[in-house]
């Protein structure tokens, strides 16, 4: 799950980066309004956390044209102005959900998973690939009658491929995607957890379904 962080405060920032990345999202940073809405406007994230003082483009303006523009990620909304008139102009103006500052981030990580399941349940609920079946909002994965435990990262790629399921992904496209933008790294990293992903979802069972594309990349797909 790849989430936008839209927020002018470091300190507050990188609690919530550090938090979201520790449980396993990958989350691309935005420190004002133009550069969150241009990146909201690549529709690549599944969540957006949005603060509404911001400089250059205020958050709900940031919001209000996402929207005009037909962006439908779920956003959540941050503010340190919690009354009744400032939350109804919020999810009026399109937020799916409002957290008044300060919160704890036990708070903020329960409304992103809420969020993030209400959006899967309303979208495909479970993705399969031959018997490889994958469930985002329970978070498992079967081959078979098998249960497969993963780590984050690996259910992270997982869903990456099982979402584009018959697509050809390059690495560059998994690290942005699971690992973020900023994320300054070989992408031999790619090819190391791709393996680790192998060995539990495929190496025991036929079909293959996790294919390499030389010198391009991977896909998942029943050949
Ligand atoms: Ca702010």
């Amino acid at each position: 799950m790849r989430v936008l962080l839209v927020e002018d405060e470091k300190k507050v920032a990188s609690f919530i980066k550090k938090g979201l990345e520790e449980h396993g999202y990958a989350v691309d940073y935005g420190s004002d309004g133009k550069s969150g809405l241009v990146m909201a406007l690549d529709e690549i994230h599944d969540l957006i956390i949005l603060d509404i003082n911001l400089p250059e483009i205020d958050g709900l303006t940031v919001l209000r044209q996402m929207r005009a523009k037909k962006v439908a990620t779920p956003v959540l909304l941050l503010t340190v102005r919690a009354t009744i008139e400032d939350k109804v102009i919020g999810l009026d103006t399109g937020a799916d959900d409002y957290l008044a500052k300060p919160f704890s981030f036990e708070e903020l990580l329960a409304r992103v998973r809420a969020l993030l399941r209400r959006s899967s349940d309303s979208k495909s609920p479970v993705f399969t690939v031959a018997d490889l079946v994958l469930d985002p909002a329970s978070r498992q994965v079967f081959r078979g009658s098998d249960r497969i435990e993963l780590t984050s990262k690996e259910f992270a790629i997982l869903e990456y491929f099982i979402r584009n399921r018959g697509r050809v992904l390059t690495r560059t496209m998994i690290i942005d995607h699971v690992w973020g933008y900023d994320f300054d790294a070989d992408t031999n990293v790619v090819d190391v957890y791709v393996n680790y992903l192998r060995k539990k979802i495929d190496a025991p069972y036929e079909p293959k379904l996790l294919h390499t594309v030389r010198g391009t990349g991977y896909v998942l797909r029943e050949e």
